[in-house]
């Protein structure tokens, strides 16, 4: 079994991380970078990204026929990873949630002239896009199978009714993809479209404000009143909504974790200074047993949730579709990160607790991990049902 990268993708690997620590990390430092939704102001973004493109680093998750760098999901996960040493990092590459599982998802399933149209200018940069799922209740949570969400078949045109909210990037997105209710058959009752923000018939309610900081665009609440959809702009065939939704979250989820685990990773570095020159009780903090169990627990629980996502990325690199590999991931991960960054401000003291770092922002961050891709309680039944159905081949070799 080997663990090395293939050189080509250690050498994606180290000129993102050169790039982050030259030219994202010291964006943090100053307060004027953020915009009033705590995240990089969309000129100062910009001006990033056009190094990103020049330095040949853009969109590694897209073909290179698209103009991306074509890496597969390994080289993904060892490249997001580095990235997101820095709370702006992702966003720079265009490699962010949303748009990069909107991305992957339209480049699996879309048509030529769907890609052309839908999928390019969000590769491009040129436009943001959504995901749009999720319904207040009594609607489309947890279990997608309650979606109200309508969309009616008159001639060739679909009219779409209904109600969604925490829709990621909405305020700012031009590209959507809804998945809504086109029958009562239990499997394939939700289809998939494609819509442009202006259409008439779609509104955003309001930006719902949350306990983080925000990605562009906020998390929306939105609504349709007899938008109409073209046929032409349905994805897949009518009844794979969950279908395409299920091709979606394997690779999106695991995105996630690919993300977080440099996150949890930055938070730990934050320690390492203050461990090892505060002074207490006549040794240094980084001496005391009990700082070292912290250390050791926290830097191995990254460990652990980096195997995981690295294993499911060779599944889904090999065809497969890893759903419990995902869910894995997605739980471990999701706790690592909190835990280290919990362990990095309890660490800091004081100084922890206060903006003087950037430890709060991924604190409050770090809260909906555990919420967004499916709750960690709804990956758990997934895994619960793998084994019960598989038994012992739960924890077979592929
Ligand atoms: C920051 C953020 C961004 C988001 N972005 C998007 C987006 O872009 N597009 C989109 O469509 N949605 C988005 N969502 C919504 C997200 O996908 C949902 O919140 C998630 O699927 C859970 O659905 P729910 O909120 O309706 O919770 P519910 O389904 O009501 O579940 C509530 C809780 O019940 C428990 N639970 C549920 N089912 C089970 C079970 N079977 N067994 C045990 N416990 C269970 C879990 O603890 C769960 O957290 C976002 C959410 C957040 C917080």
């Amino acid at each position: 079994m080997d663990f090395t990268l293939p050189p080509e993708i250690d050498d994606y690997r180290r000129r993102v991380r050169a790039f982050v620590e030259e030219h994202i990390l010291p964006l943090e430092r100053d307060p004027a970078n953020a915009d009033e939704h705590e995240n990089l102001r969309e000129d100062v973004l910009n001006t990033v990204r056009a190094r990103v493109k020049a330095e040949g680093l853009w969109a590694l998750q897209m073909p290179k026929s698209r103009g991306g760098q074509g890496l597969p999901v390994i080289g993904m996960a060892a490249c997001y990873e580095e990235m997101n040493r820095s709370i702006y990092g992702p966003v720079c590459f265009n490699c962010a949630a949303p748009d990069d599982g909107n991305m992957m998802v339209l480049e699996k399933v879309a048509t030529e002239a769907q890609k052309e149209r839908w999928l390019q200018p969000i590769v491009d940069g040129k436009v943001r896009s959504s995901f749009a799922m999720t319904e207040p209740m009594p609607g489309s949570g947890s279990d997608p199978s309650a979606m109200l969400t309508t969309a009616t078949r008159e001639g060739d045109r679909w009219i779409v009714d209904g109600h969604k909210w925490f829709i990621t990037g909405a305020e700012s997105a031009r590209h959507f993809i809804l998945i809504a209710r086109t029958s009562d058959d239990r499997r394939r009752g939700l289809s998939a479209f494609l819509f442009d923000a202006d259409r008439p018939g779609f509104e955003i309610v309001r930006r719902i404000p949350i306990m983080g900081p925000e990605e562009h665009g906020g998390h929306c609440e939105v609504r349709f009143d007899r938008m109409e959809i073209p046929d032409g702009d349905r994805l897949m065939e009518v009844g794979d909504g969950l279908k395409l939704t299920q091709i979606r979250l394997g690779t999106a989820r695991l995105t996630h974790c690919m993300r977080w685990t440099g996150m949890a990773k930055r938070a730990l570095e934050e320690t390492f200074d203050h461990v090892r020159k505060r002074e207490s009780f006549g040794s240094k903090l980084a001496d005391h047993e009990g700082v070292q169990w912290m250390l050791g627990e926290a830097a191995m629980q990254v460990d652990i949730g980096r195997l995981l996502t690295m294993r499911a990325a060779a599944r889904l690199d090999a065809g497969d579709f890893a759903r419990k590999e995902v869910s894995m991931a997605k739980v471990v991960v999701s706790e690592a990160l909190h835990n280290a960054i919990d362990t990095a401000i309890q660490l800091l003291g004081a100084r922890g607790y206060s903006r003087d770092t950037k430890l709060e922002w991924m604190y409050r961050y770090a809260r909906q991990a555990r919420l967004v891709d499916g709750a960690s309680e709804v990956h758990k039944m997934v895994m619960s049902r793998f084994l019960l159905e598989e038994g012992v081949d739960f924890w077979s070799w592929p």
